[in-house]
């Protein structure tokens, strides 16, 4: 294992690094253009009910049409959008077409966005989802913000003022990847979020169930007594949603139910659970 360490690190110096080096700059080059001409879109996952199973809103999860690369996932391209400073209109034009979209949906059915910890640098988050709201004239109460403890490790006096804000519109703040960062107990202290995403890792078969059960299950009771709600990510199974059935959370999302889903497949989704609350 050093050993391939070793050769690994060595490369890195050679000529492959120079290979990276001109991928890295094409893809941003290409980032830079495919944010003038839109090339994203959002897909939408279901998150239902614990129980029910009904569906009470989506995530919205981007997904970049690159010419010739073809669809490209989220871990492909964020982090670069992050370091090349496009985090800002990308994260932007999400906000707002999250939003529109939602409009067209069953008034019950919310709306998650995923935010960057980058956005949080300047007022424009606020301003953006202020007018997105009233462009959209979506119900406040319907989009939910998803943010993760990196936010909060960052000036927290500005980003609590941020979030605070946020909160004032009427709009829900929601931890994504409980679990997976440093110090999640003490932030929950610090801003009282209004609900909290258990993170996928915990329901992964292979992880030590019966400590990842109790690890739910003593999330799930903490939220309940801060006042918060829970959903529990990436669950697979019947297997896996049997097991966190009885544990109190509120809301799961994963492909037993629904992968996520360009918008002309969502409508038959949507259109369904509808029905079933009619
Ligand atoms: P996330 O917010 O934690 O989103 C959940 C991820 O888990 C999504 O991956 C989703 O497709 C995946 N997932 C859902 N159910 C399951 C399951 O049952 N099993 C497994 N193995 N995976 C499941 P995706 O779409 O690749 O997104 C990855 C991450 O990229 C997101 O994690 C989020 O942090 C980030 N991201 C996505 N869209 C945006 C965006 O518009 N803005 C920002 N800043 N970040 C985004
Ligand atoms: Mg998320
Ligand atoms: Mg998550
Ligand atoms: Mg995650």
């Amino acid at each position: 294992r050093a050993k391939s360490e070793g050769r690994g690190r060595f490369v890195f110096f050679g000529p492959d690094m120079e290979r990276v080096m001109r991928e890295r700059r094409e893809l941003e080059a290409d980032l830079r253009a495919g944010v003038g001409r839109g090339e994203f879109e959002l897909h939408y996952q279901p998150l239902v009910k614990v129980g029910t199973r009904e569906v009470v809103g989506c995530e919205a999860l981007m997904r970049w049409a690159h010419p010739t690369r073809g669809l490209m996932m989220p871990q492909d391209f964020i982090p670069l959008a992050e370091e090349c400073g496009l985090i800002g209109p990308l994260g932007d034009w999400a906000i707002r077409h999250a939003c529109n979209v939602a409009t067209q949906w069953p008034d019950h059915i919310k709306i998650a966005v995923n935010v960057s910890p980058l956005q949080f640098r300047s007022d424009a988050l606020l301003h953006t989802v202020v007018s997105a709201l009233a462009q959209s004239g979506l119900d406040p109460v319907r989009l939910e913000l998803e943010i993760t403890e990196a936010v909060l490790l960052r000036d927290s006096e500005e980003t609590l003022a941020t979030l605070n804000k946020l909160r004032d519109l009427g709009v829900r703040i929601v931890m994504d990847d409980f679990g997976t960062g440093y110090s999640s107990l003490s932030y929950l202290r610090v801003f009282p979020f209004d609900k909290i995403k258990i993170d996928r890792s915990f329901v992964r078969d292979d992880a030590g169930r019966g400590d990842c059960h109790a690890i739910i299950e003593a999330v799930t009771n903490l939220a309940t007594g801060l006042g918060m709600t829970t959903t529990v990510e990436g669950i697979e199974s019947e297997e896996q949603m049997s097991a966190v059935l009885d544990r109190g959370c509120t809301e799961a999302q994963g492909y037993l139910f629904s992968h996520p889903l360009p918008i002309e497949e969502l409508r038959g989704v949507l259109g369904q659970s509808d029905r079933r609350a009619a």
